[in-house]
């Protein structure tokens, strides 16, 4: 029988994969807590660990897993930013969900956008208190304008599909021009004639803070940010700087670099100490959703399907299909 340690897991997580574990019969271990080296002891037993998107599954972790005998580390997630890969390499295997649903990601992108640029998060607070007033909740009509894509791999390639249906013009920036359909261009083309910028590449050595002071600078005044992707992509600094001298008209963040200890609580009790997050979220054309764009029934299922097949094929023959990329990361560093 194999035992699988799960780390911050939360109500969804145990339904979609207990839902699943019907066809598999593995022994799980739901645990609320992060992983990391001092709570790695927890998966004393377990043949496998799985772990998400703010759990850190850096080099003491992996040590710590390595000497309980964990054999695999079941990431239930497409990015693998908060793994040291290099490290796990010869010692424990990773592997991950590279697709579950881009459309849940995209179609939240578009959700954000749509919210933050016809104000609908505020016109529902409004209306709820019997205040029809419209002042303060002016637009702009999508249709005609330039949409900036970065990163056009299955979930930017998602965005823009959404986005031809509003009749917009397409830029995208990719290191790979993997996509037939759009128009690729510089990124600094990108960043110069864009209204709204939408980041849809993965965190790596060479995207950190790719939206910074000097990127913001070249930008549109009034242009709009989505980042639905990782934090650390953008200088949140940078960003809050661009948004009180009005360089930025808004931003669209399901994702912040600050993020793992705070998102997915609930901090309302809280004196949340972090700065710039409780700045941008006192702005009016700033809206922040907790990490939530995989979260459809959809993406659920396949997570759970794919992150227990996964494990199912390494315990059975040593398949490793969905291992984490060492040779892209080196890629890119
Ligand atoms: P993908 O691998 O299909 O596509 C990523 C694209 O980024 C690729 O085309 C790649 O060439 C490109 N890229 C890599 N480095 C780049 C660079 N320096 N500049 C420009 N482009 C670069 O990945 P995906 O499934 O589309 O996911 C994209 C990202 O979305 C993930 O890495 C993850 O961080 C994020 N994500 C977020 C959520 C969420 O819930 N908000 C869920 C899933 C994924």
């Amino acid at each position: 029988m194999i035992t699988i340690s799960f780390y911050d897991t939360k109500p969804y997580d145990k339904e979609y994969f207990n839902l699943i574990n019907e066809q598999y019969g593995f022994t799980i271990n739901y645990f609320e807590t992060k992983l990391s080296a001092r709570t790695a002891k927890l998966a004393e037993g377990s043949d496998a660990v799985c772990a998400f998107v703010n759990d850190d599954v850096s080099a003491p972790a992996i040590d710590a897993l390595d000497k309980l005998g964990v054999r695999l580390i079941a990431m239930r997630c497409a990015g693998y930013n908060n793994v040291d890969i290099r490290y796990a390499e010869g010692k424990i295997p990773v592997v991950r969900v590279p697709a579950y649903s881009p459309h849940a990601v995209a179609e939240h992108a578009m959700a954000l956008l749509l919210t933050l640029n016809r104000r609908i998060h505020k016109a529902f607070l409004r209306t709820r208190d019997f205040n029809f007033s419209l002042n303060g909740l002016t637009g702009f009509d999508l249709h005609g304008k330039t949409i900036g894509v970065i990163g056009t791999g299955k979930i930017g390639a998602a965005f823009i599909d959404i986005c031809r249906g509003f009749g917009t013009r397409i830029l995208a920036y990719d290191v790979f021009r993997n996509n037939e359909w759009v128009e690729y261009v510089d990124l600094d083309t990108l960043l110069k004639e864009s209204d709204v910028i939408s980041l849809h590449c993965p965190l790596n050595p060479s995207t950190r803070h790719m939206i910074n002071a000097k990127s913001i600078d070249k930008m549109k005044k009034g242009v709009f940010i989505v980042n639905t992707s990782r934090g650390a992509l953008i200088n949140s600094e940078a960003l809050l700087y661009g948004l009180l001298n009005e360089k930025i008209g808004g931003a669209c963040l399901d994702v912040y670099e600050e993020e793992s200890e705070l998102f997915y609580e609930d901090n309302s009790t809280a004196i949340v100490k972090d700065d710039i997050l409780t700045r941008l979220i006192c702005l009016p054309n700033v809206i922040v959703t907790s990490h939530q764009g995989f979260l459809t029934g959809e993406a659920l299922t396949n997570i759970a399907a794919t992150t227990l097949e996964n494990i199912s094929e390494f315990f059975a023959d040593g398949s490793l299909d969905n291992q984490t990329l060492l040779e892209n990361s080196k890629k890119l560093i």
